[in-house]
Parts: structure tokens; C-alpha cells; sequence
């Protein structure tokens, strides 16, 4: 696989209107989009950090990933997103490594992107996200 950076950092919130302030008045970053990801059951919020985007993700439904992510495990860091190229062709590599993959075929993420992921039981803990802007 060939990564060049990582896309993003995507953490999961109880409540994005209560999570917002502390990004903008502590740390001083500034939300420049809220996406609401339809497929995935979620509100995102977008934090630049040089090349690197925080992803914060609220749930729309409790029954959704998110929703379920945080009554098991309560808010916090969630996945971690690499930005490759040719994402069709990473996933073929990784699956023929025998990494256990949850989506075979990128789907369509926030913000136009093309992304995948891959299941944390093959990423040592770690739910991971490959993503690959198209539009660039
Ligand atoms: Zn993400």
C-alpha cells in the first residue's frame, strides 16, 4: 500500500454543538464544514490541522455505527483515515494479504470522497479508513 498522509482523524461525539466550542475556543480551530453522511448515520464536522482533518461524528440514529460505537465505548477516538491513490487497487493488494476488509468497493464518503474500510480485527485494534479524493 502506498499512503501519503493521513486524511483524517475521525472521533466520535455525543453532540456536535457541545463538542464544537471546545475545537474552536481551545484549540483554536475552525470548523469549516458540517456534512450530514446519510449512508453512515452521521453529522460531521471538519477541523483543518495542516494536511490533516479532525472528523468529528455525531450519530443520527443510535442504531447506526456511531450510535453504537459510543454506548459500548462511550466518545472518543474512533478510526484513523490514510489518503491513498488508486483506492480499488490498494484494496485488491490488502485483501490478497488476507486483511479482512469491510468494504471491498469504495463507497462515497463526506466530502466527495472515495473511501473503504478496513476491519480492526486485520489492523491490530484499529478501524481504518482509506480514502482517495477524485476531485482533486
Ligand atoms: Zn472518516
Amino acid at each position: 500500500m502506498k499512503i501519503s498522509h493521513i486524511e483524517h482523524i475521525g472521533i466520535a461525539v455525543k453532540n456536535l454543538d457541545e463538542a464544537i466550542p471546545y475545537y474552536e475556543n481551545v484549540l483554536g480551530l475552525k470548523c469549516y464544514n458540517i456534512e450530514e453522511v446519510k449512508d453512515q448515520k452521521v453529522k460531521t464536522a471538519f477541523f483543518m490541522v495542516g494536511q490533516t482533518k479532525i472528523e468529528l461524528l455525531e450519530s443520527t440514529d443510535a442504531e447506526g455505527p456511531i450510535g453504537k460505537f459510543i454506548d459500548k465505548k462511550g466518545e472518543g477516538i474512533h478510526h484513523i483515515a490514510f489518503a491513498v491513490d488508486k483506492i480499488e487497487d490498494q484494496l485488491k493488494q490488502a485483501e490478497e494479504k488476507g486483511v479482512n476488509l469491510i468494504d471491498k468497493t469504495p463507497r462515497k464518503g463526506a466530502e466527495g470522497l472515495d473511501i473503504a474500510f478496513i476491519h480492526p480485527k486485520s489492523t491490530f485494534g484499529v478501524l481504518t479508513e482509506l480514502c482517495e479524493n477524485k476531485n482533486k
